[in-house]
């Protein structure tokens, strides 16, 4: 009781000092800096691969095999995609196994078999055909049928199939890669259930992923619509972060959940998707007139021009990731500031980000232009700063999110 007692009034009593940032190690600092080259290479190959498979002539060799084989439409395209995915994972896997599996391997960041990793490319794989050969058609059908309209209508059917996607991915894809099962430990279970309910999230169940068996990296997210709405954790982060540091994490992954953040990045992806498939009506259309008759490809209802649809569309990406970049960084503060709120608790929010920070090899104040091109979370440095500041409750100010505490 007395302990009890004491647990309790000890935060109010000795308020904790803020948390420091140290900088970062040598090794996570080297871990950056090589990251540059092979984010740098990984861009210029997701544009080089469809342009040289497109004008080294590799693409209408496909098609003309697809349809010798294939006779009629959609069995062509079956083919036809089945060749092209499993050309171009050949061609990057030597890079996809030097960048996801040795580099962590040898920062000792991964702890996943070879085996597990092969394995984990080839079911990536077979998603990826599968489900291009249940949705994969449609543009090309809507692009026969509506030669003017095919983007507009493409983008608005974007955005119930990417709430279907939403909807199934963690009952259907997930369990794939790894085992979800029931928290092992209970009664921290019952706190995360408790935090929900006071956040709002009512009926939702706590997984916890076997994810120490691929990966030293820790993670948490709140997902699924309806009937698949879940609590996940990575086992790895259990096991990094105390229950206080926990618990400030999961309110921080419920924040996104309550805020809406999943459905408002649905709508702002719809939006770029949108340009993007401009990009490739007019953009297409441009190329294939000129250079047409010597790619012999017609128009964009050709499934022989998919790496020109997908060149371009890489190209609108990379114009506009830092616009999505930028909103999802605003969505993680606004998290932060959700579970600071909710938790009261900023000495282990600060102390769970620099756990993470460190955990991840991060560094916690990159440089301007990596945040600008690649950051999707605000630099760890900052995140702790504001953890340790961010008090309005302390001066009798009024909460962002008070309303929606429950
Ligand atoms: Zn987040």
């Amino acid at each position: 009781m007395l302990v009890q007692a004491f647990a309790v009034s000890s935060r109010a009593d000795y308020p904790e000092p803020p948390v420091e940032v140290p900088p970062p190690s040598a090794k996570a600092l080297q871990f950056y800096r090589t990251g540059h080259a092979y984010w740098a290479f990984g861009q210029v190959w997701a544009l080089g691969l469809p342009a040289m498979i497109l004008a080294g002539g590799i693409s209408r060799k496909m098609r003309e095999f697809a349809w010798r084989k294939g006779q009629s439409w959609y069995p062509a395209f079956a083919i036809y995609v089945g060749i092209y995915l499993l050309f171009t994972f050949m061609v990057s896997l030597p890079m996809a196994f030097q960048r996801g599996y040795l580099r962590l391997h040898e920062y000792g960041l991964s702890t996943e078999s070879f085996a597990k990793w092969l394995g984990d490319a080839i079911k990536n794989l077979g998603v990826d055909y599968v489900g291009t050969l249940c949705f994969g058609w449609v543009p090309f059908l809507l692009i026969k049928r509506s030669p003017r309209w095919w983007w507009l209508i493409t983008a608005g059917l974007y955005i119930p199939f990417l709430f279907f996607v939403m909807l199934i991915k963690p009952v259907v894809v997930d369990p794939l890669f790894n085992e979800f099962g029931p928290m092992k430990d209970q009664v921290l279970e019952a706190k995360i259930l408790a935090l929900a309910a006071r956040s709002g999230i009512e009926g939702g169940r706590v997984f916890e992923v076997d994810k120490s068996t691929e990966t030293t990296a820790v993670n948490a997210y709140v997902t699924g619509i309806g009937a698949t709405k879940r609590i996940v954790l990575w086992d790895t982060l259990i096991a990094k972060l105390d229950d206080r540091e926990l618990l400030f994490v999961m309110a921080h992954e419920m924040g996104h959940y309550v805020l809406g953040h999943v459905t408002r990045s649905i709508l702002l992806s719809s939006i770029l998707i949108l340009v993007g498939l401009a990009a490739i009506q007019f953009g297409g259309r441009w190329v294939l007139s000129r250079f047409g008759p010597r790619l012999q490809i017609a128009d964009l209802s050709d499934f022989a021009a998919l790496p020109l649809i997908l060149l371009l569309f890489q190209c609108s990406y990379v114009v506009l990731s830092p616009i999505g970049l930028a909103y999802s960084r605003w969505q993680e503060h606004e998290s932060d500031r959700f579970a600071l709120e909710l938790t009261q608790d900023n000495h282990a929010g600060a102390l769970g980000f620099l756990k993470l920070q460190t955990q991840n090899l991060g560094n916690p104040r990159p440089d301007a232009w990596y945040v600008f091109l690649r950051s999707t979370h605000p630099p760890g440095g900052e995140r702790v700063d504001f953890c340790n500041t961010y008090r309005p409750w302390e001066h009798g100010l009024l909460l962002r999110y008070a309303t929606q505490f429950k």
